[in-house]
């Protein structure tokens, strides 16, 4: 089949679906590939690149998604991206199907089977397409990156001929694969990295990092341990608890990066204005939960903003597409290994297997049904 990557059309995306590294894989499954000429550039792949590897590059949206059989694209469709749909082509992208129901409805009419990228169950056996994942862990080391850029002290400690400095202190508020992967980078800059989370399960991976899990003694079994790894809204008297473990936090680190979410709610908000006003001029706090309404009371969606008292609050949103190559090196990856299970014969011929748990759970239309929501996966 011809699986074809069409340049993003969202504001700001830098990101592409195919690299000429997966588009080398997704050939020895038997298919052909096609790129819209300047889809890669802004990731750091330029047609040349494409055409080297055997890619065919079209002129043009309307040519790549007239001659694709498969389109493959990050970001959810555009309406005029639904509307080149046509019957019997699948779409592998992003989609987000529970906020994006009108056009969940417009891809079913157009005939069209799609895949959500976002909809991979998270098994063992799926972690390999586990595009939420990736992004995530970009997300989070990029954070603190941006910490670092915004913050005017380095982050390791030094004796130096000038004086001595001290480490930064840096606390990390949920620990999930963003989180986690800001520890990660924290640590391996040279902070002291604090983290929290209300699933106290993650303590010793938090502690296997380098970092100190900050322990709320709680008596009452209803800590924020939701179901399948998530997490649930905490108790009214945990939340006093965690605040009040903040409040004693906030005069103390130089750096919060805040990425709690609990699955279908609004962020938590976590880091209340005392906080900020409690924190040190030149302090950085770096929110990842901006998209969903920030962990912190202050946070600005996509806008850096500086509080009275000198303190730094970033909302971006756009972290994956800030490191597009390396983001775009993993989402490309994932997506191969969705067309390798959909292609089991590697003999060029997709087959929509709705018997398999992963396939099925991604798929949210096909053959003129709306598909979502999947029932829960068979296997764990
Ligand atoms: P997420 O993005 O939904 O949430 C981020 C973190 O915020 C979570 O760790 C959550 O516990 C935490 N949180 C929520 N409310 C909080 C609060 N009030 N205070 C502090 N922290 C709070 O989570 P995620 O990164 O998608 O991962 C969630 C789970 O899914 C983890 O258990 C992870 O191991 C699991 N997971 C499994 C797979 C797989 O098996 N394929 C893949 C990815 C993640």
């Amino acid at each position: 089949m011809k699986i074809g990557a069409p340049k993003e059309l969202a504001r700001g995306e830098a990101r592409v679906a195919l690299t000429p590294e997966s588009a080398q894989q997704i050939q020895k499954l038997g298919h052909e590939s096609l790129i819209e000429s300047g889809a890669g550039v802004l990731a750091g792949f330029s047609d040349d690149a494409y055409r080297d590897v055997g890619v065919s590059v079209v002129e043009g949206a309307d040519a790549l998604w007239r001659d694709a059989e498969v389109v493959i694209k990050v970001r959810e469709p555009a309406a005029e991206e639904v509307e080149r749909l046509r019957e019997g082509q699948t779409l592998i992208t992003f989609f987000w199907p529970a906020q994006n129901e009108d056009n969940l409805e417009r891809c079913r009419a157009k005939g069209a089977t799609v895949v959500a990228m976002d909809m991979v169950p998270r098994i063992s056996r799926a972690q390999k397409m586990d595009a939420l994942s990736s992004t995530a862990n970009i997300a989070g080391y990029r954070a603190v990156i941006e910490a670092g850029n915004q913050f005017g002290r380095f982050f390791t400690g030094q004796v130096t001929a000038a004086g001595k400095v001290p480490p930064a202190k840096v606390l990390i508020v949920g620990a999930g694969v963003a989180g986690l992967a800001a520890i990660g980078t924290a640590t391996s800059l040279g902070a002291v990295v604090r983290a929290f989370d209300v699933r106290p399960e993650v303590a010793e991976q938090i502690e296997s990092m380098g970092a100190e899990f900050l322990f709320l003694d709680f008596e009452d079994s209803q800590d924020g341990s939701g179901t399948g790894g998530y997490a649930a809204p905490s108790s009214p008297e945990f939340r006093e608890k965690q605040l009040a473990l903040f409040r004693e936090q906030a005069p103390e680190v130089d750096i919060v990066i805040t990425t709690a979410l609990i699955p279908g709610r609004p962020a938590p908000k976590l880091w209340l204005e005392d906080m900020v006003a409690a924190m040190k001029p030149g302090s950085v706090i770096v929110d990842l939960a901006a998209e969903k309404g920030g962990n912190c009371d202050l946070t600005v969606m996509d806008e850096r903003i500086v509080t009275d008292n000198g303190v730094i609050v970033v909302g971006y949103t756009d972290f994956p597409s800030r490191m597009a190559t390396q983001a775009s090196l993993l989402y490309a990856t994932n997506i191969r290994h969705m067309l390798t299970d959909l292609t089991p014969g590697k003999d060029g011929v997709i087959v929509h297997d709705m018997d398999d748990d992963v396939i099925r759970g991604a798929t949210v239309t096909h053959a003129g049904e709306v598909t979502f929501p999947p029932p829960p996966p068979k296997v764990k």
